[in-house]
């Protein structure tokens, strides 16, 4: 899968991306990660990326040509599943979302800054926008490592036990069992004896009914 993300701020996401499971997904590559920054397509020598709104309104808004120049560079190369924008306003991020993205081969995001992004842009190039929950953050990057980072993370290969995605929370729409490691026993706190038995289907049942109950009471809204 190739990833093209962009930003006034490619900064933000390099470390991001150069980090852990990300970087190894892009080493072993399975995932392409490819950050524009978006002065780079902007027209003048001050490399302008935003302007005054029309109608005398507060805030700065991002100008069409630069993301028209850039998306339209990209979508020359090859073609894309998805034109994404990040913004309060668009569908809300979740697991069957990111499941869905993970099959496809070609991804744009484009983060959003300042006030927003002129409306045309929306109108004439995004095929999908996307929230990442309900609050307003300063600017896109933040939305879009969240996106790829769910996104990635699920393709087989990237995690070493593909085994290990699918028992997650939320697939299955389940929140997941907990988790215990060495010592079985620290400060008198034990694990729980059924993990230290070895008895694999006693596991795997003491597994999906510690699921059930917390997905039942922490999120009942899940199960319906
Ligand atoms: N004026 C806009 C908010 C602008 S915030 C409004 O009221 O809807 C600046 C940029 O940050 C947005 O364009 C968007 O790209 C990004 N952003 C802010 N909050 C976000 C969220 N919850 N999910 C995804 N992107 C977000």
């Amino acid at each position: 899968m190739r990833i093209d993300i962009i930003t006034v701020l490619p900064e933000m996401l390099d470390g991001f991306f150069n980090c852990s499971i990300m970087s190894r997904a892009q080493k072993k590559g399975i995932a392409e990660i490819h950050i524009h920054n978006l002065r780079d397509y902007a027209y003048d020598r001050y490399r302008k990326v935003d302007d005054y709104p029309f109608g005398g309104f507060a805030g700065m808004v991002m100008k069409i040509e630069p993301i028209d120049r850039c998306i339209s560079a990209l979508k020359a190369e090859r073609d894309y599943d998805e034109v994404i924008f990040t913004s309060p306003d668009g569908e809300r991020f979740d697991q069957p979302m990111a499941n869905s993205l993970s099959l496809a081969q070609n991804l744009i995001i484009l983060c959003g800054h300042f006030k927003g992004i002129d409306y045309r842009i929306r109108e004439h190039f995004i095929t999908k926008e996307i929230s990442i929950g309900d609050y307003v953050l300063t600017g896109g990057e933040l939305a879009a490592a969240v996106i790829a980072d769910a996104v990635v993370r699920i393709i087989p290969g990237v995690i070493s036990d593909e085994q290990s995605a699918l028992s997650d929370s939320f697939q299955d729409n389940l929140l997941a069992a907990p988790v215990y490691t060495r010592p079985a026993e620290y400060k008198g706190w034990q694990v729980p004896e059924v993990l230290l038995s070895g008895h694999e289907a006693k596991v795997k049942e003491w597994e999906l009914q510690q699921s059930l109950e917390r997905t039942q009471r922490l999120r009942p809204d899940l199960l319906k």
